[in-house]
């Protein structure tokens, strides 16, 4: 019997993982010179918490969760996305008790029953920004600013930040009723989806994807337009910030929201060069989320990319940080007494942090000299019985062939290696 990956996953292998590791560390790096703390929730969460938060007939809900029932007959789900669960912790633990400004960011899979594609997968790897407990316009720019840095700091270029507002909830009613007027006499020609949200999300036509309902959809009006003062001016502040952090944007009034705890900005960040799936990550105010799965009615903003589109994005530009690792030692052992103490020795040059290799099944010394060069090592440290009654080991540098006698106890030969002598 031979198993393989169940569909829509992947193996993330050794020399793929080099990638993963860089760009995380300069993830968790950015994000914590902006005082942002990491939170890890568990993979699964009661089903309807996500329909609390993504909406009941939302395609989230309906189409692409994974749900399971337990054994007691309580229905979970895996997670299809990583907000919800930090705002039940938040509001669980009573973060907010802590301090009234918040600063999360998460790592993690995610799961969605969807079609598998170039970049998109039903277990795939996001990470996310929550920034709980303010409605300052500052914070929409810092958490902007956060993904633009990091991306900058990874090496991409070829960038596009789009934003919008969405408004809150009484300049979106105003909305509602232009983008009613505005699709009623194209309802006839528009998907069924549409027709069924026309009523009560009309915001949602805007966001359908079937060619048509697009081509017709064109000329609707701009939420932009049909904002009130406080959000108009909210948005003006968040784009004189971006300004003066000399990061470019362009407003881009199609980026929408179908659910109501969205509110004021929205944006994505794009890459050019991926084709179709060319956004890197996307975001927004959510200050009525926190209120609807259950707490208090707290202001928010956050964000979320994939780590898959993002690695796809770091090929394209031929940014590489595969590095295969060499080791800074290779042990060559002869001799029974040699042999029998090795281990202990290994140990006490790993413990110091030093990458050391030895191969208990090769026992000549051409054999593990072969070896040493074969794994590109820098130097071999050579035990022998007569070097072990000798109390000392031989250091050779094998890139310039030097060879040193030094004490066994293995002070000296660690400082040697990691300074690089012989
Ligand atoms: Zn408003
Ligand atoms: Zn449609």
């Amino acid at each position: 019997m031979k198993y393989s990956i169940p569909r829509g996953t992947y193996d993330i292998l050794p020399a793929e993982s080099y990638k993963w590791q860089a760009v995380i560390s300069s993830f968790r790096k950015i994000a914590g010179s902006f005082g942002y703390e990491e939170i890890t929730t568990p993979i699964f969460e009661v089903a309807e918490l996500f329909e609390r938060s993504s909406g009941e007939s939302s395609d989230v809900v309906q189409k692409e969760m994974y749900r399971f029932t337990d054994r007691k007959g309580r229905e979970f789900a895996l997670r299809p996305e990583g907000t919800a669960p930090v705002v039940r912790s938040y509001v669980e633990n009573h973060l907010d008790v802590l301090s009234n400004r918040t600063k999360l960011y998460y790592i993690g899979p995610m799961f969605r029953y969807d079609r598998p594609q170039a970049g998109r997968f039903r277990q795939f790897y996001q990470y996310g920004i929550e920034f709980i407990g303010s409605d300052n316009p500052y914070y929409d720019a810092e958490v902007i600013a956060i993904e633009m840095l990091w991306l900058k700091d990874l090496g991409l270029k070829n960038l596009r930040l789009e934003i919008n507002s969405v408004g809150c909830s009484s300049c979106s009613a105003d909305y509602d009723t232009a983008l009613r007027e505005f699709f009623r006499p194209l309802l006839p020609q528009l998907c069924a989806d549409c027709n069924n949200r026309f009523d009560k999300k009309p915001r949602r036509l805007l966001d359908c994807k079937v060619p048509s309902c697009k081509a017709l959809r064109g000329s609707a009006p701009s939420q932009l337009d049909y904002l009130d003062e406080a959000c108009k001016a909210h948005f003006a502040i968040v784009c004189e910030h971006l300004e003066s952090m000399n990061i470019p944007y362009t407003i881009n009034p199609g980026i929408v929201r179908g659910l109501d705890y969205y509110t004021n900005t929205a944006f994505e960040v794009i890459y050019e060069g991926l084709g179709a799936q060319n956004s890197l990550a996307g975001g927004g105010r959510y200050n009525g989320l926190i209120e609807q799965v259950g707490g208090k009615s707290i202001p928010a903003i956050g964000f979320a990319g994939g780590f898959e589109r993002l690695l796809l994005a770091l090929e394209h530009e031929k940014i590489n940080f595969a590095e295969h690792k060499t080791p800074d030692a290779y042990l060559i052992c002869l001799g029974d007494k040699a042999r029998s103490g090795v281990m202990a020795y290994l140990n006490a040059l790993r413990q110091n942090g030093l990458y050391v290799e030895y191969d208990p099944d090769k026992s000549s010394l051409k054999a593990q000299f072969k070896a040493a060069d074969a794994t590109n090592a820098r130097f071999a440290i050579i035990i022998g019985d007569s070097e072990i009654e000798a109390g000392t080991v031989n250091l050779k540098n094998l890139k310039t062939g030097e060879q040193q006698s030094l004490p066994l106890d293995g002070g000296e030969v660690l400082l040697h290696i990691v300074q690089g002598q012989v």
